[in-house]
């Protein structure tokens, strides 16, 4: 068995992630991930029952997951899991009436607020869960290595993330060092982008540096909807 056998579907997937992502590789992968697994859902599963039941455990999707749906356009889908929390949220709210409502200790939200755990939420964790060990896995991989050394600028809560899963000292540096390189070719950018906004340099045209405050933000904080 030749070493380019024994990589799997998820060696590629985050070595596509590392070539081909705007900015954070690890965000991308994520972000995907979901979104790809909530469409299926949207298309395929909204009458399994045990996809429903389960969200009638957590009580639908987290306000981040659900913005993420509601993104993903499909009516007809989205109005068949969302009968189900309409429902609930209506039996929950005839149990709090003064005729029903028992006398106890807790606050009535209460009740509503002990949800499991989003599914989509749980999904997510599972994708970084899998990235971030398949880019740890790989890292000593000569293609890979490449990739990650050209990718975008890990953002810094996945750079974190990343650094608190590798074991190896000099992995660790490694990741460290690269990590550095693309932080200070950043600044560079912002530097570059404050300078040209001088009236002394106006006249110069903007490169690369022209989105540098955008990738700035995204890199110290990760995309939106996932943190
Ligand atoms: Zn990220
Ligand atoms: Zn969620």
């Amino acid at each position: 068995m030749n070493r380019r056998s024994e990589k799997h579907m998820p060696y590629f997937h985050v070595l596509e992630a590392l070539q081909k992502a705007q900015g954070c590789p690890l965000c991308h992968l994520e972000y995907e991930g979901v979104r790809r697994c909530l469409d299926g859902l949207l298309y395929e599963s909204v009458n399994d029952p045990d996809v429903r039941a389960k969200l009638v455990q957590s009580r639908g999707y987290c306000c981040r997951h659900a913005h993420l749906l509601l993104s993903l356009e499909s009516g007809l889908g989205t109005a068949i899991l969302y009968q189900d929390q309409v429902k609930l949220f209506m039996e929950f709210i005839a149990g709090m009436s003064r005729n029903t409502h028992r006398f106890h200790r807790r606050k009535p939200s209460d009740g509503w607020n002990d949800r499991a755990l989003c599914p989509a939420c749980r999904l997510q964790m599972q994708e970084r869960d899998l990235s971030v060990s398949v880019l740890m896995e790989w890292l000593h991989d000569e293609e890979m290595r490449r990739a990650f050394e050209a990718s975008a600028v890990l953002c810094a809560p996945h750079f974190l993330i990343l650094l608190d899963a590798v074991q190896a000292h000099d992995l660790r540096d490694y990741v460290i060092a690269t990590q550095q390189e693309k932080l200070a070719d950043l600044l560079y950018d912002l530097g570059e982008f404050c300078r040209k906004h001088d009236y002394r340099f106006a006249r110069e045209r903007f490169g690369k540096e022209r989105d540098s405050w955008r990738r700035a933000v995204l890199a110290m904080v990760g995309r939106d909807e996932l943190f």
